[in-house]
This record gives structure tokens, C-alpha cells and sequence, in this order.
């Protein structure tokens, strides 16, 4: 995590403070240069973002990333205008819970909002929702949005989160089929899922796997239909594959794997079965289909802002064009050794936006720490730290069969990542020996007789 290329975008143009964007800030008594690029007063930001009077901040995308944008530029102690427009009918909410708490009606939708409008206002930042942005005009630094007004900016920050990867085959627009991205498409499977009997689950990854757990727990028959010969194969090792693949059986879900799905049987527009390529048909009143995601990159593209897999950030979010910052799912950062790595998580999402707040204010707070990430399944909690891509060796720690065990992966001698299942105070441990760069020998790691406390600094 810490191999980091340069940062990309250079640094604001000769003539404008060193600091990054939006820095020299022309108020109501003048120009002056700001190389702190903050002390924009409360009564200069309120004259509003007319000629040389200062636009302020403007974030694209109300979702974490960009509420915590906005809240980390207070926080940071920016006074001029903050404006964070967001095109669902929404608020900035959680979507974790989404796929978990909310479609078992544990969690409530009062709960999934993030923060009161009252608090948002206090803190003088502007939410729009229903505010689609469709064109950034770098050279006149200024957004336009679908209903055709414009906003300027000093600064922007771009956190446009994902969509959901569409299923290529005919009749995936008919009624009963589903994706799960937004707190909309979770109203509509919690409703369906109170009559539904037949439930199928199109994706064995994250999301898939805990909405087929949700479902099975409200009573549903659920099948999930995998095309790779294991579950969630992008990010875990076969042996905890192994494990969810047997849990899930366990509940009473019927797993496929190795499932090629080829047709969608739709009847009078509703969803009635789907078919593999092996000539099986499995019946549903509710299809999810979750085979991934793609970032919204696209109006950053269109501007001319480099994009690879997603809008191409440094370590501190910074994008190519030095007045544009760029965080969460949306993002795709640079690594030293050329590849692209592509976060999807809250911890990514919290901290890139950190650091993008940061940068619009001319300073550096790179996000170095090694990503971490959760799933809750039935009454497993998994909980990962590290990236496990080039492991070449995995041992485990503890007893599958107890449902308490631990992964730890290796490239070479190098410990990259663990997985730690129904074992939180382990997940703890395992973040700080991936912090503190140590690496317990294969043989220690599955030592549960070994306190791996021991081996830190
Ligand atoms: C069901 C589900 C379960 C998850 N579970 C976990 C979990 O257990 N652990 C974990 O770490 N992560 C989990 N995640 C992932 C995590 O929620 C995301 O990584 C995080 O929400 C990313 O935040 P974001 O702000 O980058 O994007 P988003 O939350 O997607 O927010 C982006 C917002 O920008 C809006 N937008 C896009 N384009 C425009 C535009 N042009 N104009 C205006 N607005 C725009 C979008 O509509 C959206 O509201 C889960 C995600 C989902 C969907």
C-alpha cells in the first residue's frame, strides 16, 4: 500500500499559490493569495460565486466519499461556500446495511441516513438531491447540471460511486429482476421479498452472498448461481471459499457453481425462471443479479481528466487536473509498479476523501494504511485486512469447523493479507502487523499456541 507512484497532477499553475487549487481568493476587499488556501471568511463565501468573488468547493456525488469531503473541509477549517449535489432523491446514506440489517428488517431507514439536514446546515454546507451533474468546463472551472443551471468552482471533488454492472441477456429489464446499489433497489427487494418463494441470486460475491443469506433467513428458497468454480474467487483463498460454499449449504441455499447462465424466462414481464447453458432451469420470483460494478467515470472522462478503470488519483486523490480531486468507488489509483488498484469500501471511500479534502487545500495527507474490509453472512462475520492478489501461500489459524478461524496470506515470505472470521480481536492484531510490516512465519501464524501480540513492536 505504501508503493505509491508520484502524484499526478501537477501542481497548481505559475502564477496561482503553490498550494493547489482555488487559492488565490479574491473576496469582496480584493485579491489576496491564501497559501493555506483556508480563511476564506463566512462574509466573503456568502457574496455567493459571481465574476472574482470565490465559487468555493463543489462536490459531485452526495454519498460517503462526498459527505465526508465536505465535512473533512470544515473539519480542516475551510469557511467559503461548500456545495455537495447528488443526483438520487437522497441524502448521503449507508449502504453497507443495505444488503445485511435492512433486508431482514433489523435495521430501519431512519437509520441508514448519515447525518440530520440540520447538521449539514449548521456546518453551512449545501446539500442538492435530485442534482445530476452532466459536464465539468475545466478551463471555466464550472459544473453543469441536467436541468441545464451551472455552478463554479474553486475547487471540485469528484465521488460519483458506482453502478451496477448490467446482465447482457434479454428480459434482465423485466419485472422481479434486481440489482442491489441503492437504498431504492433495497425497497424493492425487501417489498419482493415478502411474497416471494423462489429467489435466485445471479453473482456468489459479496453482496450477492449476503442478500441469498438474508433471503434464506426470511424462509425463501434461494439458489445462487456462480460461473467461477468457487465463491467470492476474487478475493478469498479456496479453503474459505470452501467454508462459505458449505455454510450457505448448510442454511439450505442450493449453490451452482461453474453456472453459465444463458436466458432469463420472463412471462406477462415477469421474471418466471432462469437457465444455465447446461440445460437447467431453476424457478424465480426474485432474480438479484450482483455481478460487480463500474465507477461512474464518465463525465470526468469526457472532460478530459485521466481515467484507467476509473478516474486515475495519487495517494492523495489528487486527479490530472490540479483543481480536481477524486474519491471512493469512482477512483482507480496508481501504483508504482504501472497497475491500477480499484477500492470498494467504506474505508477507501472515508479515507481518499480525507485526503481529498486535503488536497483542495493545498495539502498532503496521503492514505497509506492497508485497506480493510467487512461481510456479514448468517452469524459469520468476515472481516479482511490487506489485499490478497499474487498471494502464493495460505495457512489458516484455527478450525473452520468451529467457525472461528483466520487466513493468512503470503507473497514469498511477506504476510499481505488475513482473513478473520467470527474472530474481531484477531482482525485487530492482523491490521497491526500488516501496519508494523510483520510477517509471522507460516508456521507461527497457525500456531494458535502462539500469542501473535507477542511478535509486535
Ligand atoms: C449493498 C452494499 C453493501 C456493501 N457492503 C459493504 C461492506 O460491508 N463493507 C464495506 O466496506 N463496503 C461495503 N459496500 C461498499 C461501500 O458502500 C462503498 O464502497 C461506498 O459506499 C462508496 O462510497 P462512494 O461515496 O464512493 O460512492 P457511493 O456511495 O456510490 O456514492 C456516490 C453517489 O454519487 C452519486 N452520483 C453519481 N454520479 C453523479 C453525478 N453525475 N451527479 C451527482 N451525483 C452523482 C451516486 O448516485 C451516489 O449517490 C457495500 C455496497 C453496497 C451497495
Amino acid at each position: 500500500m505504501s508503493a505509491e507512484g508520484p502524484p499526478l497532477g501537477a501542481r497548481a499553475p505559475s502564477g496561482l499559490s503553490p498550494a493547489g487549487p482555488g487559492l488565490r481568493i479574491q473576496g469582496r476587499t480584493g485579491q489576496r493569495d491564501d497559501a493555506s488556501g483556508i480563511g476564506l471568511s463566512s462574509d466573503t463565501h456568502a457574496v455567493g460565486s459571481v465574476g472574482a468573488i470565490p465559487a468555493g468547493m463543489v462536490i459531485v456525488g452526495a454519498g460517503l466519499a462526498g459527505l465526508t469531503v465536505a465535512e473533512a473541509l470544515r473539519a480542516e477549517g475551510f469557511e467559503g461556500a461548500v456545495t455537495l449535489l447528488g443526483d438520487e432523491a437522497h441524502g448521503p446514506y449507508h449502504r453497507p446495511p443495505l444488503s445485511k440489517g435492512f433486508l431482514l428488517g433489523d435495521t430501519q431507514q431512519q437509520q441508514l441516513h448519515m447525518r440530520a439536514p440540520e447538521l449539514l446546515a449548521k456546518k453551512a454546507i449545501t446539500l442538492q438531491v435530485g442534482a445530476a451533474v452532466t459536464s465539468i468546463d475545466r478551463a471555466a472551472k464550472r459544473v453543469t447540471l441536467a436541468d441545464g443551471t451551472t455552478l463554479a468552482y474553486d475547487g471540485l471533488a469528484l465521488c460519483t460511486g458506482s453502478r451496477l454492472r448490467a446482465l447482457p441477456l434479454p428480459g434482465a429489464d423485466a419485472s422481479g429482476v434486481v440489482g442491489l446499489r441503492t437504498l431504492d433497489h433495497a425497497q424493492s427487494i425487501a417489498a419482493a421479498l415478502e411474497t416471494a418463494q423462489h429467489v435466485v441470486v445471479i453473482g456468489g460475491g459479496f453482496i450477492g452472498l449476503e442478500v441469498a443469506a438474508a433471503a434464506r433467513k426470511k424462509g425463501k428458497n434461494v439458489t445462487v448461481l456462480e460461473a467461477a468454480d468457487r465463491l467470492m474467487a476474487r478475493v478469498v483463498a479456496p479453503a474459505v471459499s470452501q467454508f462459505y460454499l458449505e455454510l450457505h449449504r448448510e442454511h439450505g441455499v442450493d449453490v451452482v457453481l461453474g453456472a453459465m447462465v444463458s436466458e432469463l424466462v420472463v412471462q406477462d414481464g415477469h421474471i418466471q425462471a432462469v437457465k444455465t447453458r447446461d440445460g437447467r432451469e431453476f424457478p424465480a420470483d426474485l432474480l438479484v443479479v450482483g455481478i460487480g460494478i463500474l465507477p461512474n467515470a464518465e463525465i470526468a472522462q469526457d472532460a478530459g481528466i485521466e481515467c484507467q478503470a476509473g478516474i486515475v488519483v495519487d495517494a492523495c486523490s489528487r486527479s490530472s487536473d490540479p483543481f480536481v480531486v477524486a474519491a471512493g468507488d469512482c477512483t482507480a489509483r496508481r501504483m508504482l509498479d504501472g497497475s491500477w488498484r480499484r477500492l470498494e469500501s467504506v474505508q477507501n471511500a472515508v479515507e481518499q476523501a480525507k485526503s481529498a479534502a486535503s488536497a483542495l487545500l493545498g495539502r498532503d495527507r496521503p492514505f497509506t494504511a492497508e485497506p480493510w474490509f467487512w461481510s456479514d453472512q448468517y452469524d459469520v462475520k468476515l472481516q479482511i485486512v490487506g489485499l490478497t492478489a499474487g498471494f502464493d501461500r495460505v495457512v489458516t489459524r484455527g478450525q473452520p469447523a468451529d467457525k472461528k478461524f483466520s487466513a493468512f496470506y503470503y507473497r514469498g515470505e511477506k504476510l499481505i493479507a488475513v482473513d478473520s472470521l467470527n474472530q474481531p480481536a484477531e482482525h485487530m492484531l492482523a491490521r497491526k502487523l500488516l501496519a508494523q510490516g510483520v510477517s509471522p512465519t507460516p508456521e507461527q501464524a497457525s500456531d494458535v499456541g502462539l500469542a501473535l501480540n507477542t511478535l509486535l513492536a
